[in-house]
């Protein structure tokens, strides 16, 4: 199972953009891998849950994964055409989440913030 993970992880770490079980189950079969989807789809919790990949929610409601390049609180603007994906950072809404957080009397203060959009290459078709 480690070594499934690793795999998994490997065809992540190759990708430029966020991508879903599906593709990556596609691009490991392509390759010639016999992985089955669900282990796909348990490696991939088994990575997320540990934190080793970022996991987001597409406008669509499909869950898509990607190896980040930074392991420091960042967020994403994700192309939702190809699924390019640009680490930005944002100091304006750490601020905001902290600070509305302790407006209302919360603590242990955590977000997740994406933001989508197309890339420049998807909106000029190329
Ligand atoms: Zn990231
Ligand atoms: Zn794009
Ligand atoms: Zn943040």
């Amino acid at each position: 199972m480690s070594t499934r993970r690793e795999t998994v992880r490997q065809a992540l770490n190759e990708s430029t953009g966020f991508r879903s079980a599906q593709d990556l189950y596609a691009d490991l079969r392509s390759e010639g891998s016999k992985i089955g989807l669900t282990t796909v789809y348990r490696a991939l919790q088994a990575l997320s849950d540990s934190g080793e990949i970022d996991v987001l929610r597409t406008d669509d409601g499909e869950a898509v994964y990607r190896a980040c390049i930074t392991d420091t609180h960042h967020h994403h603007l994700v192309c939702r055409t190809c699924g390019k994906a640009v680490e930005v950072e944002g100091p304006q809404v750490e601020r905001w989440a902290d600070a509305v957080g302790a407006q209302h009397g919360f603590t242990d203060i955590t977000h997740t913030v994406e933001v989508f959009g197309t890339c420049a290459a998807c909106a000029s078709g190329e």
